[in-house]
């Protein structure tokens, strides 16, 4: 039987439909929720993620301010822009697109915003919160992936699910997410990474498999089980001369060959990508409307 293409775009498209009506709910209050974005230099890939943001907040009537910064800039001169940021009563979320260049202590910055403010959930309260299950702000990425697989009918609960990576942006906290005694989540959770021997051993034990490697179609299809779940996260630009820009976005999975074998399993693009800004604009909304509850109170 064909696999299950899990549409992350009309998933994320949903995601933002529901998110209209709390946008008005703001607007009548006279607060529009706001995102800034900071851009170090000019990667090209960072370009298009920082536009991509932008057009999502003017389509859902948000506010979006996009402050762009040599590569030279100093790490003093980043963190005081970051204040400003701060000030700005527009701006309800933060975002600084990575990487950054080698002269920045990301960690730095990471621990300098705000985290009310911190829609990437990077900050180490946010990573702690999320650790520990309380409410709070999850990243976007792995909420993404959360959300794609309960609302594809694909839900983790009680399944294996196999992570193969261990970023402090994906691999490590998915594996938190759907580790939390909680719906939607529930899971049991394996982590695997470069050091990890026999790596096919442990993936085709997979119920649930999400790569997120940046090793353009590392995952074959003998290193999966059949009827396995696959979320693919890796976007790789690779050369190919035929494509408008002369290159496409390929993924960690060899999609034809798995897809043959796979329940279920995302498209690059078109996968876990559209979800990520559907979760950004999400958090922003949230902080926004704690903003608010915020300003209530102190009114009272
Ligand atoms: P990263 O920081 O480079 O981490 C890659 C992880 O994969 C590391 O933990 C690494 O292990 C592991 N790994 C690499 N080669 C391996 C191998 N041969 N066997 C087992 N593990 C291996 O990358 P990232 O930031 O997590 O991103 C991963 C991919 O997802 C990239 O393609 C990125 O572009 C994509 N991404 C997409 C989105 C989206 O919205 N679609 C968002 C974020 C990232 P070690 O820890 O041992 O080095």
């Amino acid at each position: 039987m064909a696999a299950q293409i899990i549409d992350g775009s009309g998933i994320a498209s949903k995601i933002k439909e529901e998110l209209k009506p709390r946008i008005a709910n703001l607007r009548a209050t006279g607060l529009i929720p706001g995102l800034a974005v900071v851009l170090v230099g000019n990667d090209p890939a960072s370009e298009v993620y920082v536009r991509m943001k932008g057009k999502a907040c003017e389509e859902l009537g948000m506010y979006s301010r996009s402050v762009n910064m040599p590569e030279t800039v100093s790490e003093e001169d980043l963190l005081k822009n970051i204040d400003y940021l701060h000030a700005d009563p527009r701006v309800h979320g933060i975002l600084v697109q990575t990487p950054l260049p080698e002269h920045i202590d990301s960690d730095k910055i990471t621990l300098h915003i705000d985290p009310e403010k911190d829609v990437d959930a990077f900050h180490p309260v946010n990573v702690g919160k999320m650790l520990i299950g309380m409410p709070g702000m999850l990243p976007c990425t792995p909420h993404g992936i959360q959300e794609l697989l309960v609302r594809s009918g694909n839900s983790p609960e009680g399944k294996h699910v196999v992570v193969v990576g261990r970023s402090n942006i994906v691999g490590k906290p998915v594996a938190a997410i759907l580790m939390q005694k909680a719906k939607g989540a529930n899971a049991t959770v394996t982590v695997c990474h470069s050091g990890t021997q026999n790596l096919a051993s442990i993936t085709k034990q997979a119920d649930i498999l999400v790569a997120a490697m940046g090793r353009p179609a590392f995952i074959k299809a003998d290193m999966v089980k059949d009827g396995v779940v696959v979320i693919d996260v890796g976007s790789s630009r690779v050369d190919d001369p035929s494509a408008k820009h002369g290159y496409r976005l390929v993924g960690d999975v060899d999609f034809e060959a798995v897809s043959r074998k796979a329940k279920a399993i995302t498209p690059v693009p078109g996968g876990v990508g559209p979800m990520t800004i559907a979760m950004l604009m999400s958090n922003t909304v949230a902080a926004a409307e704690e903003h608010f509850r915020h300003v209530q109170k102190r009114k009272r």
